[in-house]
């Protein structure tokens, strides 16, 4: 059988043979545990002793059931100094790529930014932003730069309608981050506005699952 995957999440999920999940761990705030997870330093909450947070996160960065680092970039709504969140996210970019992890990334009102710096350099993790929930032509701008977009459920809201028709399969994930839903009903969504069968989203997002965060079973 097929799993689903919850590519990002900030819910404890009883192990399971039908869903993968990935629980995000946000440094400082979250205990870390030995499940599958990412983990990274959220822009909302880089603390004042910054360097023992990112030696805490390299402590853990490196153990076996670290699938990503992140959630992790840039917020222009955070009350976290500019700069200091432009360094962070750098930090975690190195590390993802010294790791060779990929990077799940938070962004809020600074795609435009958070591409330049990563475009800035040789990347050679993959890139995911979680939570994409703007217009067609920005995720479609993004794919076609080859990251990954992980949507979830704000498009329940009616507004991703286009992007979910289109978004190759390939660059795609499903997430319930924080929201109190299944990770099923995204699915089910998804299918229905997409019109494709839910075995065959399943298949390939697992694929895609597999690839980008070196997962087997
Ligand atoms: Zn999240």
């Amino acid at each position: 059988m097929i799993p689903y995957v919850d590519c990002h999440t900030h819910q404890f999920y009883e192990p399971s043979d039908s869903v993968i999940s990935m629980r995000n761990c946000i440094v400082s705030t979250d205990y870390f545990q030995n499940q599958l997870c990412s983990v990274g330093i959220h822009p909302w909450y880089i603390d004042q002793d910054y360097e023992n947070q990112l030696s805490t996160l390299r402590k853990y960065a490196a153990k076996e059931n670290v699938l990503a680092i992140g959630e992790c970039g840039l917020d222009k709504l955070s009350s976290a100094p500019w700069e200091k969140q432009a360094k962070a996210f750098q930090d975690q970019i190195d590390l993802a790529n010294a790791l060779s992890k990929p990077l799940i990334l938070h962004t809020v009102r600074a795609y435009q930014e958070t591409v330049e710096q990563l475009q800035n350099q040789k990347l050679i993790s993959r890139v995911v932003f979680h939570g994409f929930n703007k217009h067609a032509q920005l995720g479609y701008s993004l794919v076609e730069k080859g990251y990954f977009l992980n949507l979830g459920a704000d498009m329940l809201k009616g507004n991703l309608t286009e992007l979910i028709h289109d978004i190759p399969l390939t660059s795609l994930f499903l997430e319930t981050d924080d929201k109190n839903i299944s990770i099923q009903e995204i699915y089910t969504y998804f299918c229905a506005v997409r019109k494709i069968n839910v075995e065959t989203l399943k298949q390939q997002l697992y694929t895609n699952f597999c690839t980008v965060f070196k997962y087997s079973k």
